[in-house]
Order: C-alpha cells, then structure tokens, then sequence
C-alpha cells in the first residue's frame, strides 16, 4: 500500500502542519504541531510515531520536520484530491460539492487509479477550485 493509503485524516493533518512549518530545515515542537490540529499534545504525539514510522517526518531533540518523502506524500494527496475534484465536477456535482465528495475518496485512491481518471479526464490543469494539478507522472507519460 502506498503511504497515502496507510494514514488517516489526522495523520495527514498533522504531517501538513509539520511541513508547513517545517521548511528551511527548522523543526517544529510538539506543541505547535497541537496547536495547529487544535488538540492536547498527548493527542498530537500519538499522530508522531506512524508518520515517523512510514518515513514522512523525522524527530529529533523534541522537534518534528517532514522529510522528502513526506513532502511527496502531501503533493501526492492534493493531486489526488484534486483530480478526484475534478472527476465530480464532469459528473454535474457543483463546485462546492466536489470538495466534499473528493474527501470520501481521496487518500483511498491508488497513484495508479488517479492517473487513469486523470487521463480519461483529459489531464485537467486545474480543480473545479482553480488550484493547479500537478503533472500525472515524471516518466514522461500523461500530461503533454
Ligand atoms: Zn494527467
Ligand atoms: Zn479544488
């Protein structure tokens, strides 16, 4: 399975908190991270060892940074989000809706999966939202 599929919403909530904080090579203390996902730091610390096990943070003297991977993950998911977007909207959902619905499926999907709706979807260049889509793949198939 692929890291997407393996964590959830709150992992990926608090792995997005930790990258966006995380940038320039300063970690970011247990505390922020709480804050941020609005919850105890108990709560916070438990989302810290899955996401550390799966390579997407790492943790050192008390604070938290994203690693490349977990960077990938995070730019993996919007794509994923927003294709699936993208797909409800073709389908008549209203703008608005197609967030929600692309919520129900977006960290479940496989890369293999999207790419192919990507595809049969002409490889939209933006969501319904205008927030852009990043390229299907770097080996060189899918958008040209
Ligand atoms: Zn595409
Ligand atoms: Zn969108």
């Amino acid at each position: 399975m692929e890291p997407l599929q393996r964590l959830t919403r709150r992992q990926l909530e608090a792995l997005r908190v930790i990258a966006a904080r995380s940038d320039g090579g300063r970690g970011i203390p247990l505390n922020a991270i709480a804050a941020g996902l609005g919850v105890r730091p108990p709560s916070a610390l438990a989302h810290l060892g899955p996401l550390e096990e799966l390579g997407l943070i790492r943790r050192f003297r008390g604070k938290s940074f994203a690693t490349p991977k977990g960077r990938l993950c995070l730019s993996e998911y919007l794509r994923h989000h927003r294709v699936a977007e993208s797909l409800f909207a073709r389908a008549g959902l209203s703008a608005r809706a197609t967030h929600a619905a692309a919520l129900e499926v977006d960290m479940a999907l496989s890369h293999r999966t999207v790419q192919q709706i990507c595809e049969a979807e002409g490889h939209p260049s933006v969501c319904p939202h205008g927030n852009p889509i990043s390229p299907c793949s770097p080996a060189g198939e899918g958008h040209r």
